[in-house]
């Protein structure tokens, strides 16, 4: 049997600035400064008060199943980078939670960004192109990193600020008065976004509130959180802390690409009987060094391979991994296939999917 993959560091790598919409300024426009600027060097700064909101999500979706947390709030003041459950699923100075969805195709269909509480616009803005940004490539997009975006009052010195909608989506006006659960536009990847969701970042007073650590200070994490977050409880328990998740499986006719699928996670190649390869993908996010990633598949003619792969050598924010067999002389045999992708750290399995496909 010949199996392969490709090494971790050739086209199947993710990139650490994936998702680099920050700086997320509100630009100049919006606010007195650029937060391009004044992020550098906030903190997550101490924020309790009994007037703080109670967040329900930001958007509307299936948790785990049609959108996931990309990144969470960078709480290291410096130059590093940190969770606040003291993990790396983040960047350095991002400012907010990232709630992606599979792709950008998936936009298409209207994923409803909504209110988290109670409040008045403040701010928005709309006609931002929806386009993948690329470091060092494209359009200038200073002062509009954000994109699309809408930025609520909740009173009190609270504000949540809504970024990458699609463009022509927003649906609220300046000074309107909003409610928990409205709509406030569409989830999109316009201004700073290379992949389609929505970021929602909090603050108070200005400074920068991780909701699921508004206590921390001076860059603390908590390597098992259980303050009070700024979550509602259904919130909170749609998204418990990970750093490693499995967005999805599936069997296909050629190695899928990671950029091609954050286009349209639909358009693979087909497994066919005539396919070269036969191929069992993975779909992660926020994979850690020394990760390993198990595969195994079986067909009407019993098992198509069973493997696991070689550690990581690095953290990567997506992932995309394969196993796949070349085709002998033989076609595939028509008929029903089974196939099982899971995520290994520390000899635990972290993340499991399953797939079933039927060749006909
Ligand atoms: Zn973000």
């Amino acid at each position: 049997m010949l199996t392969f993959q490709l090494p971790p560091g050739k086209r199947q790598t993710g990139k650490r600035h994936f998702g680099a919409e920050d700086a997320m300024a509100v630009g100049a426009r919006w606010l007195p400064f650029a937060c391009t600027f004044w992020v550098v060097g906030s903190t997550v700064v101490p924020a309790l008060s009994d007037d703080r909101p109670v967040l329900s999500l930001p958007l509307v979706c299936e948790p785990h199943k049609t959108c996931f947390i990309q990144n969470y709030v960078d709480v290291d003041p410096g130059p590093g980078l940190r969770d606040y459950a003291c993990g790396s699923a983040t960047y350095d100075q991002h400012s907010g939670v990232d709630f992606r969805i599979l792709s950008a195709k998936r936009a298409e269909s209207s994923v409803p960004v909504v209110a988290a509480a109670d409040g008045t616009v403040k701010a928005l803005r709309d006609g931002v192109e929806d386009k993948f940004f690329k470091l060092g490539k494209g359009a200038d997009l200073t002062g509009r990193e954000c994109g699309n975006g809408v930025i609520l009052d909740h009173g009190s010195g609270w504000e949540t600020q809504y970024c990458h909608m699609r463009r022509g989506s927003i649906r609220v006006t300046k000074g309107q008065a909003i409610k928990r659960g409205d709509r406030l536009g569409d989830v999109g990847f316009s201004g700073m976004a290379s992949f389609a969701h929505v970021h929602l970042t909090v603050r108070h007073d200005g400074k920068i509130v991780d909701p699921f650590l508004p206590e921390s200070s001076d860059g603390a994490c908590v390597k098992d959180p259980r303050s009070r977050s700024l979550w509602e409880p259904s919130a909170a328990a749609a998204f418990p802390y990970r750093n490693g998740e499995l967005l999805a499986i599936g069997f296909a006719g050629a190695p899928p690409s990671a950029d091609a699928l954050e286009v349209d996670d639909r358009d693979i190649l087909q497994l066919s009987p005539k396919s070269d390869i036969f191929v069992l993908y993975g779909r992660f996010i926020n994979v850690l060094k020394g990760d390993r990633i198990h595969f195994e598949a079986s067909g009407p003619q019993g098992e198509v391979f069973n493997e696991t792969t070689a550690p990581l050598t690095r953290n990567m924010a997506t992932y995309v991994p394969f196993m796949g067999k070349r085709r002998g002389e033989a076609k595939w045999a028509a008929g029903h296939y089974d196939g099982r992708v899971q995520l290994l750290r520390d000899e635990a399995v972290i993340a499991t999917a399953l797939a079933a496909y039927d060749l006909k």
